[in-house]
């Protein structure tokens, strides 16, 4: 929410939803439900890809897991990262970023660096700030408007490990 709000005072924002990492897919109707009533109460304009590849991306990202929980966090960057800067470049976007750059759990650093090579390959560049910054605020604004804030990463793996730490 805070990413917006504050790019959009220097740029035309687009948000664009692709998420086939959240399990299980109750979860992930209610993050895009919520996705979907906060931009359509401001005004914020949308491209959704709905792709749901479950078995492909479960049994690459559980293949991965098993050797180390980077590797796969690597995979679950690219394949997202890609598919924005894809899209980006197909609809004549001048840059692609991602909210991903806001969290301060995820892997900062590699999100960058990924971001960045894709948007080499594809040839649309990635747009780089450290969001982190507005993490708070964006908390802060998700409580007001009584949006849905999720409670793990997404992928089943990333609910195990929050839940295990509670419940061992
Ligand atoms: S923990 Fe998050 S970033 Fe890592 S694989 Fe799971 S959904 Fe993707």
């Amino acid at each position: 929410m805070a990413p917006y709000r504050h790019l959009s005072e220097e740029h035309e924002v687009t948000v664009f939803w692709y998420n086939p990492n959240i399990q299980p897919y109750r979860e992930y109707l209610r993050r895009l439900k919520s996705l979907r009533e906060y931009t359509k109460n401001m005004g914020i304009p949308v491209i959704e890809d709905l792709s749901y590849p479950a078995e492909d991306w479960l049994m690459k990202a559980a293949m991965l897991s098993k050797k180390s929980n980077v590797l796969r966090c690597r995979f679950c960057y690219g394949d997202r990262l890609y598919r924005t800067a894809r899209v980006a470049k197909i609809n004549g976007f001048d840059a692609f970023s991602t909210t991903l750059l806001l969290a301060p759990y995820q892997k900062h650093e590699m999100v960058r660096e990924i971001g960045e090579k894709i948007g080499r390959r594809v040839g649309v560049p990635f747009y780089y700030e450290d969001m982190r910054k507005w993490f708070e605020e964006s908390e802060e604004m998700a409580r007001k408007a009584g949006v849905y804030r999720q409670g793990y990463c997404g992928c089943i793996f990333s609910e195990i490990d929050r839940y295990w730490r509670d419940n061992p």
